[in-house]
C-alpha cells in the first residue's frame, strides 16, 4: 500500500495545467494567468496633481508675502494643455493634467485667495503634490505573471489598462458521480433501507469552493454495466471525474471492474491513510480528442469522501488550474486533551480550531457526517503516536 505522500507525487506526476482561454475579468477572478503579461499604458497615465490646490513652480512659493495671478483652471478630464510660466499659478484639481511649466501643486489649504491671486503660505518642493507618469508601472513592465491568481486588485490593474479579458487557465469539466443502488436524491421519499445521496452535493459544494461551481452530478447503480456507461459518457465531456463509493473490494463495488472493462487502469488504489484507505486514482485518453482524463474514486463513506478530497483531489485540481501553490493552510496547535493513535495508519482527526487549542470532533467515524459539519481542521496522527496539551502540532485547516 503506498503511502500518503508517495499518492500525492504518483498522481500528481500526471496532472498537468489545463489549456489557456480568454476571459472577462470578472469571470476570470480566482483564477491563474496562463501567460506573462506586459503593461501597454503607463500608470499614472500622465503627470496629474494628488491634490485640489495650485499648480505653479517651487521656486515661486518661498516668499508668502508674493501675489501669484491665478491664470487658469484644469479640472480633471480634459486637458486644456495650459502653460504656468513663472510668477503665475493655475487652479487645479485632483486627478487634472498638470500645466507644462509648473512642477508642484500647493494645497488649497496653504494659500490665502486674494481676488485672482494666490499668496504661499507653506512653501513646496519640487514634484510635491504630483503623481508622475509611469511611477507605478511602465510599458513593457511585466504587471501579471503567469500562474498568479486573479485578485479583485488585478481586476482593477488590467481594467487600468483597459482590458476587459484575460487569459486564463480554463478551469477543467469536472463531474461527481455517486455510486450506490441505497441512494435517492434529497427531496424524494425514501423507502426502507436507503439513504440520501450526501456525498454528490457535499463534493459539488467543495468544488464550487475551489472556484468551480459547474460541476456535473450524476448518480448510477451498482450493476457494472450501469457503471461502464457511466464512466464512458462523462469520460467523453470531462476533464476530471471524481467517483463516489464503490471502490473498495466488495461484490457489489462496481468501480475496479468498470475501469477494466473501459481498459482502463488504476495508477493507485489503497493508500495507508485513515480515514481513506480505498482511495483510487486512474487516468486514460479520450478516444475523441486524446486528451487526458483523470478518476477519482473516493471511498463512499462521508467522512473519508471529504478527507480524500482535501488529501488528494484538492491538489489535483489546483495544478490543473495552474496553481504553484497546492498545499492546505496549516497552523500549529495544542490538542485541548492527549491524543494517541493505536492503528497502523496515520489518523487524520476532525475537530475545530479555537485560540490555538484543537478540539477532536465527539465521534471520528468515517459515516459520522454531522460531527464533520461542526470541524474545519484536521490534525494528523501517526502510527503509534502520543500528543499532549504541552506539545503543539500542525493542523491543516479545510475548505
Ligand atoms: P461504499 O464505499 O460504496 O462501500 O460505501 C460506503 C458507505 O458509504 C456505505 O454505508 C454507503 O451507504 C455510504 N455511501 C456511499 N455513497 C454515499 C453517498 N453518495 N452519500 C452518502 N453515503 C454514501
Ligand atoms: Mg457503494
Amino acid at each position: 500500500m503506498l503511502t500518503e505522500s508517495e499518492a500525492l507525487t504518483r498522481l500528481l506526476s500526471h496532472i498537468q495545467p489545463g489549456p489557456a482561454t480568454s476571459l472577462p475579468l470578472l469571470q476570470a477572478l480566482g483564477r491563474q494567468a496562463a501567460m506573462d503579461l506586459a503593461a501597454t499604458l503607463p500608470l499614472p497615465r500622465f503627470d496629474n496633481s494628488m491634490m485640489d490646490g495650485y499648480a505653479l513652480r517651487a521656486a515661486d512659493s518661498t516668499d508668502a508675502s508674493r501675489l501669484l495671478p491665478v491664470i487658469g483652471h484644469q479640472p480633471a478630464g480634459a486637458d486644456l494643455h495650459l502653460n504656468c510660466p513663472a510668477g503665475a499659478a493655475i487652479r487645479i484639481f485632483t486627478g487634472a493634467p498638470m500645466p507644462a511649466g509648473a512642477d508642484a501643486v500647493i494645497m488649497q489649504e496653504d494659500v490665502a485667495r486674494e481676488g485672482d491671486a494666490i499668496r504661499c503660505l507653506e512653501p513646496v518642493t519640487v514634484g510635491e503634490q504630483v503623481r508622475r507618469a509611469g511611477a507605478d508601472l511602465c510599458p513593457g513592465q511585466i504587471m501579471l505573471r503567469r500562474g498568479t491568481a486573479i485578485t479583485p486588485g488585478t481586476v482593477g490593474l488590467l481594467a487600468s489598462q483597459g482590458l476587459r479579458e484575460v487569459s486564463v487557465i480554463r478551469p477543467p469539466r469536472v463531474a461527481v458521480l455517486s455510486t450506490g443502488d441505497e441512494l435517492v436524491p434529497p427531496g424524494q421519499p425514501l423507502k426502507d433501507g436507503q439513504i440520501y445521496n450526501s456525498n454528490g452535493p457535499m463534493l459539488q459544494a467543495l468544488l464550487a469552493k475551489l472556484g468551480l461551481p459547474d460541476s456535473t452530478p450524476r448518480h448510477c447503480l451498482d450493476a457494472v454495466e450501469t457503471t461502464v456507461q457511466a464512466l464512458s459518457e462523462l469520460r467523453d465531456c470531462h476533464d476530471i471525474i471524481l467517483i463516489s463509493g464503490g471502490v473498495s473490494v466488495g461484490d457489489h463495488d462496481p468501480i475496479k471492474p468498470a475501469l477494466a472493462q473501459l481498459g482502463i487502469i488504476p495508477e493507485l488504489w489503497r493508500v495507508k491513510v485513515k480515514p481513506g484507505k480505498p482511495f483510487l486514482f486512474a487516468q486514460t485518453q479520450r478516444p475523441a480528442d486524446g486528451q487526458p482524463v483523470s478518476f477519482f474514486g473516493l471511498p463512499g463513506n462521508p467522512v473519508s469522501a471529504y478527507v480524500t478530497y482535501h488529501l488528494f483531489v484538492r491538489p489535483a485540481l489546483l495544478r490543473w488550474m495552474g496553481a504553484s501553490d497546492l498545499s492546505l493552510p496549516s497552523r500549529l496547535a495544542r490538542p485541548v486533551t492527549t491524543l494517541t493513535h493505536d492503528g497502523d495508519r496515520p489518523h487524520y482527526l476532525r475537530g475545530s480550531l479555537r485560540e490555538g487549542v484543537f478540539f477532536p470532533a465527539a465521534l471520528q467515524q468515517s459515516h459520522a457526517l454531522y460531527a464533520l459539519s461542526q470541524s474545519h481542521a484536521l490534525l494528523k496522527l501517526e502510527p503509534g503516536q502520543q500528543l499532549t496539551p504541552e506539545q503543539q502540532a500542525p493542523v491543516l485547516l479545510l475548505d
